[in-house]
């Protein structure tokens, strides 16, 4: 599995705000979806006659699928991005006791072969959520599924690169670790709350 660290100062700036705890939610909602952009500009790959190459046009059929309800706030830059994409969505609850993920929700494109998938999740933690979505997508016939997160943490890449290999991973930062409730350190909290404000 391939995990791609997007370096960039203006990706460093806006992860710097989103992780600042002052940060309103409208604002929040702003810089998650310059986030996002920069982000997604990086990652996509084809195979020129010669050799594998990472483009930045997207010619596929491309698949975006948020996971509900955090990946909502990446959707809109996806799409400003990639117009034509499709969009599905999963909705994951994770319990908070467990930190175990729930699936409630499918709405997802059939026939995913031959898509270019797009699992949008901000918050890769324990790696639960994804490796549900990426199941759930493999079952629809996608063959590799790309993880667009803005923080990770380290159990999350390992328990993905156990779980599912051939995903490739693009995030903005490779946090520390996670606390015993399984939220990401120094992170920033719980992305869904604040991106909506609850
Ligand atoms: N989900 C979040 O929103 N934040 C975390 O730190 C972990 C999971």
């Amino acid at each position: 599995m391939a995990l791609h660290i997007v370096r960039h100062p203006l990706v460093e700036d806006v992860l710097a705000a989103l992780r600042a705890r002052v940060t309103p939610c409208d604002v929040f909602r702003q810089l998650a979806r310059r986030a996002t952009r920069d982000l997604a500009l990086a990652e996509t790959w084809v195979e020129t006659p010669l050799e594998r190459a990472a483009v930045k046009r997207l010619g596929s059929r491309v698949v975006a699928v948020p996971v509900l309800r955090a990946g909502l706030g990446m959707l809109d830059a996806f799409l400003e991005l990639v117009p034509s994409a499709q969009v599905g969505y999963f909705g994951l609850e994770r319990n908070e006791e467990t930190a175990v993920a729930r699936r409630y929700y499918e709405k997802v494109p059939k026939d995913l072969e031959g898509a270019v998938v797009f699992l949008l999740d901000p918050m890769l933690a324990t790696g639960g959520s994804a490796a549900m979505a990426i199941d759930g997508l493999r079952g629809l016939g996608a063959k590799q599924v790309r993880l667009l997160s803005i923080v990770a943490a380290p159990e999350g890449v390992a328990h993905l690169e156990k779980v599912a290999p051939d995903s490739l991973i693009f995030t903005a930062a490779l946090d520390r670790a996670l606390n015993d409730k399984k939220y990401i350190l120094p992170g920033l909290g719980d992305f869904g709350d604040r991106l909506f404000g609850t």
